[in-house]
């Protein structure tokens, strides 16, 4: 029987289980192939929502689900932190002790903040990346009437490399909407001589921010944060005051990817077309994990998940494995107002955001609903 074993209950694994079960239903019926999803925690996230959340904007029961519901019935579901992958063996290691034998292994634990490795950054910062971070800033925000706000985006790369800007044009909408604005000045800092790593969106966003009396600073490495003078002190030698700080901590993939000797400096290195984890035959990884010139974003984890999918299933079925990823990304990027635009792009083309509109912005809204249908492998 042909094992395969997915780590990770995110948007990444999720999908790529439920497409696998839908390929290989004749062979798991069969008993010749079982599908397994290993994952750390019962419930499935919807992280996308956090940003929603900092404002008040969406509930727990928007953002989780059982995992067991999101799952095709053929998959089976095993709760159980991957402590290692023990790749000599070709078994997955649980903290529960228990093993899990692969022959096609898929690597979807996606990435976690460690703003501890930022000095001063978790006593004095605040952040949207995680639930109880993003409730946290809920909070801060309800109380905050007037200073300095600075969003800094501290480690790259991260979760949604947009979602940095979507927070700064919330913020002015936000602080406008209360009519506070004219008392909160609103800074955003970046780490290279641009407002974002990708230069299509960097041109995009820079007249966006001007337009909002957006105060930015690039070339902005943050060193460490005095939380007592609640101040930035950067590696170029500036410091910057703030009453509140919204710092985008430095992120890594789960520790055990290195503990195994599979990720590289935090992250999983893979084929930028097949996603097989350089070295590691038979090993695939997708999502936040990989190190790869492409967002961590949910819409690139899904892509992948298809391609993953199609491989792993045309081996089993002893056909040749055809399908490639070509760096499709999708984003939408809230502007506040109620306003959205998006972007679209690959390797080989650059994003264009358009016109930011309130019917982008819904699409957005409705997308976080339809991420269950999406999630489950329908759309
Ligand atoms: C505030 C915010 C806004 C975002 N907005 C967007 C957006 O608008 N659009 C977009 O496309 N993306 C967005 N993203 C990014 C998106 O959520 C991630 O890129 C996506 O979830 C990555 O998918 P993944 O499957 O790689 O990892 P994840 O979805 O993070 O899943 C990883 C899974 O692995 C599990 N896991 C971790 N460690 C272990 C272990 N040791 N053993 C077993 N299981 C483990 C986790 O519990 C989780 O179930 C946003 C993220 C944040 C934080």
């Amino acid at each position: 029987m042909e094992e395969i074993v997915i780590v990770g209950g995110g948007v990444g694994g999720t999908v790529t289980a439920n497409l696998l079960a839908d390929e290989l239903a004749a062979e798991v019926a069969a008993g010749r192939a079982r599908i397994r999803l290993i994952t750390d925690k019962p419930e499935h996230v919807y992280k996308p929502a956090f940003l929603y959340v900092a404002f008040g904007k969406m509930a727990p029961k928007e953002y989780r689900r059982p995992q067991r519901e999101l799952l095709h019935p053929a998959v089976e579901l095993i709760v159980d932190p991957v402590e290692r992958v023990d790749t000599a063996g070709r078994q997955v290691v649980g903290e529960s002790g228990k093993t899990y034998p692969y022959h096609h292994l898929i690597l979807a634990a996606g990435s976690r903040v460690v703003p501890e490795r930022t000095p001063g950054l978790a006593e004095a910062g605040e952040q949207f990346y995680t639930e109880e971070g993003a409730a946290r800033l809920f909070q801060r925000l309800q109380e905050f009437e007037k200073g300095t706000v600075v969003v800094s985006v501290i480690g790259v790369p991260h979760m949604c490399p947009v979602a940095p800007l979507e927070m700064a044009f919330m913020l002015d909408a936000f602080f406008r909407e209360r009519g506070r604005r004219d008392q909160v000045e609103l800074v955003y800092t970046y780490p290279v001589n641009r407002v974002h790593s990708n230069p299509a969106i960097a041109q995009w966003a820079a007249p966006e921010l001007e337009a909002r009396g957006i105060r930015t600073e690039t070339f902005f490495n943050v060193e460490r944060i005095d939380p007592q003078r609640r101040v930035i002190e950067t590696v170029e030698g500036n410091a910057l005051p703030f009453h509140l700080l919204i710092g985008i901590p430095e992120h890594t993939a789960p520790p055990f990817l290195a503990a195994s000797g599979l990720a590289v400096d935090g992250w999983v290195p893979v084929d930028r077309n097949t996603l097989e984890v350089k070295g590691h035959e038979g090993i695939y990884a997708l999502g936040d994990v990989t190190v790869l010139p492409v967002s961590k974003a949910g819409s690139v984890a899904h892509y992948q998940a298809s391609v993953v999918a199609a491989n792993v299933a045309a081996r089993v079925q002893g056909r040749p494995a055809t399908a490639r990823y070509d760096g499709k990304t999708f984003c939408f990027i809230e502007t506040g107002n109620d306003q959205a635009t998006f972007v679209e792009f690959d390797y080989q083309r650059p994003p264009k955001p358009v016109r930011p509109s309130r019917w982008i912005h819904w699409a957005k809204l409705s997308y976080n609903q339809a991420y269950w249908l999406t999630a489950r492998g329908v759309m």
